[in-house]
């Protein structure tokens, strides 16, 4: 794991110990000796981790942690803060300041790597969402990075798995009030409860009787569902060696009995802050992915998904031995429909059409809006005469069922185009495809209109 991480604090001493601890573990390691170069050295630079002091002169660590937070070009960027004292006050004035963890001065080795390395993996998935996101040109892209805290008022729905009573009490009298918590008291009973509901962290305790809690964390990783669900650990004293395989198996943080209720907060809190911001930009990918492949009138594919996509139909016919086919249809004296019932009514026949296209094709066949009143339907493992029969099919249908215009339950008669083309055997190419395709419509056209021609393969 490469990363770089940027140590922060004001006595060289300090910087040194912990650059000497990374770069054993072959981290990348900046260093900064005060708040204003560090704030500076994470607008520049790739930073994937900040572990910075709290005590500091002149700007403290709480401030650095709050200006980096409140920056969206930097909001993103994991900050660990590391304390002199084990004090919950300032573990709650670094939650304030928006830190995502926690460490005390003397740095324990095992904690410090599992931080640093939980972290890292965080930001590289956040990174690789975030990459997504703009080379897609979403645009809500940075809207989304504002609203970073925006969602954190509702509270998290978690799960914790754990069989014994005492502890089962504990944990819920800590959370009470501030998170909605279901308990499972058998681990397979928790692994499906996980997976049919939607938590935002489960807490999975060690100490079962007679399982292995990290079989249940290993399950949770390799199911689907579960993959990008937080999971803390609860383990017991001297249980290193286990947290070390946890974290292996992904694994996202842990806490060592006895527990303590500001520690369990800030943690829960930083996992459920961490998921709902790549949730968020998983489902903005997501969206703009689709809004970019498809037709927003009608929701079919547009013309760019037909372009990414024919030649891979066609390769794959051509690999297998199979026929494809290719029809282009265009709607006849369309745009005496657009004269007379205006450009809406145009619309209301668009969608129409397009709603009778799909119903007329196969799951498998892609049917594409192709521009304007253009549609192109690509069948795989169709030769020409059964293409030819389901134009004719799209064809009739269309001629037969007057169309509704506006909402006055006018009606119109309208009528299509097809022509059809099929694969031929030897070389041929997906412009040659398209061209007899659009030959053929062209026939059509001037045969009469109403009627589909098909080029002989
Ligand atoms: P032909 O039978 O020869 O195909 O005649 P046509 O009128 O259908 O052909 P033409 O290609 O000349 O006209 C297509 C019209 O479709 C022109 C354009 O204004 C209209 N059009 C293109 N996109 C849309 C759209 O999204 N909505 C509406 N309502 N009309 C559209
Ligand atoms: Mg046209
Ligand atoms: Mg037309």
């Amino acid at each position: 794991m490469t990363a770089r991480i940027l140590v922060v604090d004001d006595i060289p001493a300090n910087v040194r110990l912990l650059e000497v601890r990374l770069l054993a573990e072959y981290f990348e390691v900046l260093t900064a000796g005060n708040g204003p170069d560090a704030i500076e050295t994470c607008e520049n630079g790739k930073v994937d981790v900040v572990l910075l002091d709290v005590m500091m002169p002149g700007m403290d660590g709480f401030e650095v942690c709050k200006r980096l937070k409140s920056d969206p070009a930097t909001s993103h960027i994991p900050v660990v803060m590391i304390t002199a004292l084990d004090q919950v006050s300032d573990r709650v004035r670094g939650l304030e300041a928006g830190a995502d963890d926690f460490l005390t001065k003397p740095v324990n080795d095992l904690q410090l790597m599992t931080r640093v390395k939980s972290l890292v993996r965080l930001k590289s998935l956040t990174d690789e969402l975030r990459l997504r996101a703009s080379t897609t040109r979403n645009i809500g892209i940075e809207e989304l990075l504002g609203r970073n805290f925006a969602t954190e008022d509702t509270k998290p729905k978690v799960l914790l798995v754990d069989e014994r009573k005492p502890s089962i009490e504990r944990i819920r009298k800590m959370l009470r009030g501030s998170v909605e918590l279901d308990v499972a008291t058998d681990p397979n009973a928790g692994f499906f409860q996980a997976a049919e509901a939607p938590y935002e962290c489960v807490l999975i305790s060690t100490a079962f009787a007679d399982f292995d809690a990290l079989r249940l964390c290993s399950q949770l990783r390799s199911l689907d569902r579960t993959r990008f669900l937080p999971i803390i650990l609860l383990a017991d004293g001297g249980e290193e060696g286990r947290i070390i395989r946890g974290l292996e198996l992904g694994i996202n943080d842990y806490l060592t009995r006895p527990i303590d209720q500001h520690e369990l907060t800030a943690r829960l809190r930083t996992q459920v802050r961490r998921k709902r911001y790549n949730d968020q930009l998983r489902a903005s990918v997501t969206q703009t992915i689709e809004m970019a492949v498809t037709d927003g009138l009608t929701g079919l594919h547009n013309r760019r998904y037909l372009d990414s996509h024919l030649e891979t139909l066609l390769d794959r016919a051509v690999a297998r031995r199979r026929p494809l086919s290719v029809m282009i249809t265009d709607l006849d004296r369309f745009k005496s429909i657009n004269d007379a019932h205006g450009h809406d009514g145009g619309d209301d026949v668009l969608r129409e059409f397009a709603r009778r296209l799909r119903k007329n094709v196969r799951g498998i066949d892609l049917a594409c809006r192709f521009g304007g009143e253009e549609f192109v339907v690509v069948m795989p493992d169709t030769d020409g005469v059964i293409a030819e029969k389901v134009a004719e099919r799209i064809r009739a249908e269309i001629a037969q069922m007057p169309f509704a215009v506006g909402t006055e339950g006018k009606t119109i008669e309208v009528t299509v185009s097809v022509g059809v083309s099929s694969l031929l055997k030897g070389a041929d190419t997906v412009a040659a495809l398209m061209k007899r395709a659009d030959l053929a419509l062209y026939e059509a056209k001037s045969g009469g209109r109403n009627r589909v021609v098909a080029k002989a393969a």
